[in-house]
């Protein structure tokens, strides 16, 4: 590998006589040659990163003063790491997490990072930053801190003017805390802390205290980060002011207590669970972060209703056995598996899931991120989370045959697997599982339930246009209600002439017409009639008369019931469940 100097002279950067000085004087001075480089000013940052990614092959990255690196993005490497391995967070693409890295060739450094990358679950690619950008980027880290810091000043400076000067802040007399938790200071110190742990996505929040100082930490996908510490001697007065906020009993520090309150943070509602515990050292507060708008949505939420949601509901009480979702890219899947999750994740419970990307952290979960190009696959994956005493799993994809026949022996062998498949519908489930070679007398006793859907935009509820639909809709509509289960045609009460709606365009939806989406389901379930099928005749016109006889509502039907409720426009409806016909 060519040193710095080399390259930078082939480039034509240097002059010999530089480099010579340049060896002589680190010799001497024991300074890095490309500290001596700026010192002199024998190249500029850009000229010696331009080097580095030569000499590495890595690409160098140019980041304009002032770039924002977000919050989320930052919060993936502590400061403490960024400083002390000098490489800092500066993007996140899916599961890839970009790092600006200033010496590529530091072992250690890519050896903390590996760690670090497996741990929060994202894959790092490498850029090299000059080191402006990465100071730069290191000044966002202190943020948090310098916020915090302003209001111990204005606490020192209140409690200085209330008690005249000469007065220390030391809370140790009986009723001193409580007077100072009712003070703005602390006020404000709480909420600058609930702040930040909801804007950095905590789920937890752990205000301890220790030998020295009040410690508050943020459990964030998972992983507890020590987000600040505090003196030692306000301890008291903030946990008195979390325990004011759940109306927990303040003059009581010896016992545990549980409680929760309300706030808004920003613009979210946002509940908080309390839990206090005495210590050695004085009461440790645990706060869980219950965001409800994080992106796990209840079922009925997702758009499942009638016998759809009937069936997932019972499909997913079910102690072992396979749930496959099926649909295109985009189609939600995703989103329903985590919905599916977040309803499982119980105490008591070992969820495991093998994703690609991960795209959202579920608290106590454990999500891995898969990586096929070391050879961490899907199959990998599942034959090791076995080894891990999961109860549920969830594999991102079942694409090829060793996965399909792991899947299956697991859900055989007592446990939960909830995974996506690539067909067309809920019926295509059962063949695409013989496709992959899972011999079909396993499949009555390992699947539990088919799913399909597809997403389709909903109608903003302020702009939506009521017209009356036109023969062909009506046609449509009439035909698919009329195979629809009696007490579903009951509720849906068709009227004649039948009205949908059309989207029009506010300011409310930014002339969309739409907001938001939703998505139409159809779900099979398994029955003795459909093991029967499987065994004896699988073929696709055998099953869909089986998933009739199940009373299954189609992707069609559902989004005609949709329609009928005001929800999706019918033209969608029709574009997205095209390829059945
Ligand atoms: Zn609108």
């Amino acid at each position: 590998m060519p040193t710095l100097i080399e390259t930078l002279l082939s480039l034509g950067i240097l002059k010999k006589q530089d480099a010579d000085y340049l060896k002589e004087e680190s010799g001497k001075t024991e300074k890095s040659i490309e500290a001596l480089i700026y010192e002199e000013k024998l190249a500029s940052e850009e000229e010696v990163a331009e080097a580095k990614s030569k000499i590495f092959n890595v690409p160098f990255r140019k980041i304009s003063e002032g770039t924002e690196i977000p919050e989320d993005v930052l919060k993936q490497i502590s400061e403490e790491a960024a400083k002390f391995y000098k490489f800092v967070p500066l993007g996140k693409r899916g599961g890839i997490l970009e790092i600006g890295i200033l010496n590529p060739g530091d072992f250690e450094a890519k050896e903390a990072l590996k760690f670090i990358a497996a741990k929060e679950g994202f894959a790092p690619e490498f850029f090299i930053i000059t080191p402006t950008t990465y100071e730069q980027i290191l000044k966002r880290y202190k943020t948090f801190g310098e916020e915090v810091t302003r209001t111990l000043k204005e606490l020192e400076t209140e409690a200085f003017i209330e008690r005249g000067p000469g007065i220390e802040l030391p809370i140790e007399a009986p009723g001193e805390a409580e007077k100072i938790a009712k003070e703005a200071p602390i006020i404000k110190m709480v909420a600058v802390i609930i702040k930040y742990a909801v804007e950095g996505r905590a789920s937890d929040i752990h205000v301890e205290p220790t030998k020295d100082n009040l410690r508050v930490r943020f459990r964030v996908d998972g992983v507890l980060h020590a987000a600040l510490s505090l003196p030692l001697n306000i301890a008291p007065a903030v946990v008195t002011r979390i325990k004011i906020l759940s109306n927990l009993r303040i003059d009581e520090t010896r016992v545990p207590q549980d409680g929760r309150f309300h706030t808004k943070v920003g613009l979210k509602d946002i509940d908080f669970r309390i839990s206090t515990f005495p210590t050695s050292l004085g009461e440790k507060v645990a706060m869980r972060v219950l965001d409800p708008s994080t992106g796990l949505r209840g079922l009925p939420d997702l758009g499942l209703q009638f016998n759809n949601l009937k069936k997932v509901e019972q499909g997913i009480k079910k102690p072992f056995g396979m749930i496959l979702l099926s649909g295109p890219t985009g189609s939600g899947k995703t989103t329903t598996l985590y919905g599916i999750l977040n309803i499982l994740n119980k105490e008591g419970v070992n969820i495991v899931t093998l994703e690609d990307p991960v795209e959202y952290y579920i608290s106590g979960v454990n999500q891995s991120q898969i990586r096929p190009e070391i050879g961490y696959s899907f199959a990998t994956g599942l034959r090791n989370v076995l080894r891990q005493d999961p109860n549920i799993i969830m594999v991102g994809e079942i694409r090829d045959e060793e996965t399909a026949s792991l899947a299956t022996h697991a859900a055989l062998t007592g446990h939960i697997v909830l995974s996506t498949i690539h067909t067309n519908n809920a019926v295509g489930i059962i063949h695409r599982l013989i496709d992959l070679k899972v011999a079909p007398y396993l499949i009555p006793s390992s699947l539990i339930l088919c799913v399909a859907q597809r997403l389709i935009r909903r109608l903003c509820p302020r702009c939506k246009e009521k017209i009356k639909a036109n023969p062909e809709m009506e046609k449509l509509i009439l035909n698919e209600v009329s195979k629809l289960p009696q007490a579903i045609q009951k509720e849906l009460k068709v009227s004649s002439p039948i009205y949908v709606y059309q989207p029009k365009g506010c300011d409310k939806c930014l002339s969309q017409g739409t907001r938001g989406r939703v998505a139409i389901f159809e779900t099979l379930t398994m029955s003795p009639q459909l093991e029967k099928i499987i065994i004896e005749k699988p073929i696709e016109s055998e099953i869909i008369r089986e998933g009739q006889r199940q009373e299954m509502t189609t992707m069609l039907q559902d989004g005609i019931i949709k329609v009928l409720q005001g929800l999706i426009s019918i033209g969608e409806v029709v574009q997205a469940t095209e390829i059945e016909k």
